[in-house]
């Protein structure tokens, strides 16, 4: 058994930024992730973040990552365990590690969760058919392997991985056929979209794919027409065809390692899923867990990193070993998520929040 004070168990943006908190100070840290590399869904963004300063705004992604990156490694007091997959956190304060087929365990004061979110699926007949993606596979393929899936795609979803998805996709060369969306109004950013229209992509509003359609690999989707209550219209079909076809249909936080504590949890639709209640520390009703990034509400890779900081100052803070600038880093990182969440992009998330409850007067 290996003893820490901190566990933080992912390491996108919102757990290196727990990490940036707890290093240089005395704490001993253990940073894990299933990956082989640090970073989580940031190193596949190619695009500008927007922002402030303090979410590294103007920088693309793959950017940011290598900044926070740079910040935590090399620090004395924070082990890195990459390619290291968490299967289990019990009672006791002890998680089971998978490495390279071997078990390890350790045991911690504190356990910060960031382990993300994982894409929605779409149900449709032969919906296995190779030619059929999620956008992160194919963000994976282009953005870090160089590897086009197809020289044409059609998009599922509208949100923003949709949108910045397609436009990566065009900048690649590929063409794309089309973004069907289910609902009337469009979800992602306007200035995306609006990109991708000038670039004469059409967009199928009030559409769902039906059935994909082909022998060995897809050739081609036959879409149809939804009611205002997504009801399938059944004679307004048609047939698109595609090579590939791209899911873009929102994420689900990947909450199992909470659910394994019984920490106090809702399922929130507006936050993609069942979340964990937390308090203003962003610490769950257990108080050694604390919990942050897309696995609390999808949000976006700025709002992650602001949680991040929150936790990492929560957990110095049950550790009672509070960070000498405490109170005024916790308005600071509050006051930046209160910005995020007033864009147009936050609104779903204040209504998904208020319903979940939780805040500074949770515990
Ligand atoms: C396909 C896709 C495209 C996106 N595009 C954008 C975008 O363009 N702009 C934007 O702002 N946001 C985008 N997002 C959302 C944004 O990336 C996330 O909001 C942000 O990365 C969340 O940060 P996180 O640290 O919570 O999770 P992640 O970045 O997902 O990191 C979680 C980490 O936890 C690790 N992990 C999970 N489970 C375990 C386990 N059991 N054991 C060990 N490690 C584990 C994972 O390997 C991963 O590295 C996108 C998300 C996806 C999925």
């Amino acid at each position: 058994m290996i003893y820490k004070d901190v566990i933080i168990i992912g390491g996108g943006p919102a757990g290196l930024c727990a990490a940036k908190i707890l290093a240089d100070q005395d704490v001993s840290v253990l940073l894990v992730d299933r990956d082989h590399h640090l970073g989580g869904q940031l190193v596949k963004q190619t695009h500008k973040f927007f922002g402030s300063e303090k979410q590294y705004a103007k920088n693309r992604g793959f950017e940011i990552a290598k900044i926070l990156i740079n910040d935590i490694n090399d620090k004395p007091n924070i082990e890195i365990l990459l390619g290291a997959t968490v299967a289990g956190i019990y009672k006791d304060h002890v998680i089971t590690v998978v490495k390279e087929e071997r078990y390890l365990k350790y045991k911690a004061k504190a356990f910060i969760i960031a382990t993300g979110a994982s894409e929605k699926a779409l149900a449709f007949e032969n919906n296995d058919l190779p030619g059929i993606y999620g956008a992160g596979a194919i963000q994976t393929l282009m953005n870090l392997y160089g590897i086009v899936p197809e020289d044409e795609v059609l998009m599922v979803g509208s949100g923003n991985i949709g949108l910045i998805v397609s436009y990566q996709l065009l900048q690649a060369g590929v063409k794309v056929k089309g973004i069907v969306e289910a609902a009337s109004i469009i979800g992602g950013y306007k200035v995306h979209a609006s990109k991708l229209k000038r670039l004469g992509v059409p967009f199928y509003m009030q559409h769902t794919i039906k059935r994909a359609i082909g022998k060995d690999h897809l050739e081609a989707v036959e879409i149809v027409k939804l009611t205002d209550d997504f009801k399938e219209l059944e004679n307004e079909t048609s047939i698109i065809k595609t090579k590939a076809l791209c899911i873009a249909v929102g994420l689900s936080p990947l909450s199992q390692l909470l659910g394994m504590m019984e920490v106090a949890m809702k399922y929130i639709k507006e936050l993609g899923g069942r979340v964990p209640v937390l308090n203003n520390l962003n610490q769950t009703s257990n108080p050694n867990i604390f919990a942050c990034g897309d696995v609390s509400g999808i949000e976006e890779a700025s709002s992650a990193m602001m949680n991040g900081y929150i936790a990492g100052l929560g957990a110095l803070k049950h550790l009672e070993h509070p960070h000498p600038n405490h109170d005024e880093l916790i308005k600071m990182y509050h006051h930046e998520l209160e910005i995020l969440r007033h864009s147009s992009y936050g609104e779903k998330t204040l209504a998904g929040l208020k319903k979940l409850g939780g805040g500074p007067y949770a515990n």
